[in-house]
């Protein structure tokens, strides 16, 4: 017999094995040697109440042996080299899951990314930290993996189609991502582990026939006669394909200028705007898990705010448990940030994003460019770095004396390794945009004790939390309705919002691909 049950189990028991299966025979009244074998399926923390527990749904296998069933999503690997070729533009998530579907639909992608392999990047990465020097071609954003090869790895998507999700975990898993991930409510990979995970990715690719060019920025679309031929590289090489994916993300600034002078149609776009907050891990545990000392078997906690002011949003934004605020600008003269976590989030600090809906009347120019709000969002990130005396420095004020308009005269500990530069935040951001996190602040702070004092750390800007750019596509064939052939994907045209929803449209492109090409 299989039974499905739900359980609220301990953290004192929860990694111990045998303490569970006693736990488990107790609840459902059978005894431990009738229980051959539990699986839990989901699993989540409910922090709810004092009494902190680990939320499992799990099956219990009683007087029989679990039967393993495959996985219906495993990846088949099959040889293309003599396929059609179709041009897959960004090697982000969503263009490395394009590449892959293809495969799988008998198409030979060739991958065209402006950036470096993982392992060359790394050097400019440590340039930016170390120097404060920008590679425009190879930084946080730029290069094999995306933006999402140095993120935190958080898994987690509203998508609620469980077969899509599962799809693109099981790839993660199959490529050396740890199988919890499917358990985990809240699934993470961690910054230090997924650059292992995007060379196996790459060696898939290559080793089914498919091409990868790094170092290949393209610079122009060739289109004639409204059908798209191929792309045009920095280098001045052409290369034609019979469809194109555009998977630039959402820093791609001059592939969205590119299309603006090509006069091929793109829209302005929402997007949400602030700063990154960071507070001692320690502090969120105590708020989160309501105490002083919380159980060794619990993870640093994580948290997930909004809050309405004057009828505009005001949240938190891709919350790093344990993490690192990192220097994400994607230019030389402007200070954008994010965060990111090692798998093991052990990082003494925890940051988030603290933003403020961005709605297209508080755009100037708005009816005039469709790149309106591009160059609102990029005023500001490079008002920042000439703020901060022309360095990546970034702005930097206590959570009190933001509130308080009062400019740092110190700054507590934090995890920026560039450095900070103690400014009014109010000089960098739009006055709408600070004027909302000033007055949602001390309302976080009553929900979460403590989240506004003092020892809280904001940090600017806060500016990438989507495309402030959409690039129109038709609903069903997923095609630009001018250009055939080409076709906006997930993140940069403003159909994602993460590395798993960006994967998954990344597959969706490479489907609607295929029936175009048939
Ligand atoms: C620090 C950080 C932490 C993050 N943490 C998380 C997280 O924990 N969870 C989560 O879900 N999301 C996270 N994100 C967001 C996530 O990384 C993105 O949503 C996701 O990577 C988008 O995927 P994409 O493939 O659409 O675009 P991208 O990942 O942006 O990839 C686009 C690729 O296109 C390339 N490209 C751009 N222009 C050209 C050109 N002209 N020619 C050739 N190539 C070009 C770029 O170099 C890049 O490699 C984080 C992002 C950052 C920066």
């Amino acid at each position: 017999m299989i039974k499905e049950i739900e359980l609220g189990i301990s953290p004192t028991i929860i990694n111990d094995a045998e303490a569970l299966k006693a736990f488990i025979s107790k609840n459902i009244g059978f005894p431990v040697h009738r229980i051959h074998a539990f699986e839990i399926k989901k699993q989540s923390i409910d922090a709810r109440s004092r009494i902190i527990v680990f939320r499992a749904k799990m099956l219990v296998y009683i007087d029989e042996d679990p039967i393993q069933t495959p996985n219906p999503h495993l990846f088949i690997p099959q040889k293309i080299n003599h396929a059609k070729r179709v041009l897959v533009i960004g090697a982000g998530p969503a263009g490395l899951f394009a590449a892959l579907r293809l495969i799988e639909l008998g198409y030979q992608p060739i991958v065209i990314e402006r950036g470096k392999e993982v392992q060359a990047r790394r050097r400019d990465l440590a340039a930016i930290n170390k120097n404060g020097i920008v590679n425009p071609e190879s930084n946080y954003c730029f290069g094999e993996g995306g933006a999402g090869t140095y993120s935190d790895g958080k898994l987690y998507t509203r998508s609620t189609k469980r077969g899509d999700v599962d799809r693109i975990l099981t790839r993660f898993i199959e490529h050396g991502a740890d199988p919890n991930i499917m358990v985990n409510a809240r699934p993470h990979i961690g910054t230090n582990k997924l650059p292992q995970i995007i060379v196996k990715l790459r060696e898939q690719i290559l080793n089914c026939g498919g091409e990868i060019l790094f170092d290949a920025k393209v610079i122009d679309f060739d289109i004639a006669f409204g059908l798209c031929k191929g792309v045009q590289l920095a280098d001045g090489t052409r290369i034609a394909a019979e469809a194109l994916i555009l998977a630039t993300g959402h820093s791609a600034k001059d592939i969205y200028e590119l299309l603006d002078r090509k006069k091929i149609k793109i829209e302005a776009k929402a997007f949400a705007m602030g700063l990154r907050i960071e507070h001692p891990q320690a502090l969120i545990d105590q708020i989160q898990y309501k105490c002083e000392l919380p159980h060794p078997n619990l993870p640093p906690s994580y948290y997930s705010i909004v809050e309405q002011i004057d009828g505009r949003g005001v949240f938190s934004f891709c919350m790093c448990p344990g993490g690192i605020v990192a220097p994400c600008a994607t230019a030389t003269d402007e200070i954008v940030v994010n965060g990111w976590s090692p798998s093991k989030r052990n990082n003494p600090f925890a940051n988030s994003g603290l933003v403020v809906q961005v709605n297209l009347e508080d755009i100037p120019g708005i009816t005039q460019s469709p790149l309106a709000a591009l160059h609102f969002q990029h005023k500001v990130e490079q008002l920042a770095f000439r703020l901060a005396g022309n360095t990546i420095k970034a702005p930097a004020q206590r959570v009190a004396d933001f509130i308080n308009r009062k400019v740092s005269t110190d700054l507590p500990k934090n995890s920026y390794i560039p450095g900070l530069t103690a400014l009014s935040l109010d000089e960098v951001l739009p006055g709408f945009v600070s004027d909302s996190i000033r007055k949602a602040l001390p309302i976080f702070g009553k929900k979460m004790k403590g989240y506004d004092s003092n020892e809280a750390l904001l940090i600017g800007v806060e500016s990438r939390t989507s495309s402030p750019v959409r690039i129109p596509r038709d609903k069903i064939t997923l095609q630009h309705p001018e250009v055939s052939g080409f076709f906006p994907c997930a993140e940069g045209a403003g159909y994602a919002g993460g590395i798993v929803s960006a994967a998954i449209d990344g597959e969706k492109c490479a489907e609607a691909v295929a029936q175009f090409l048939n």
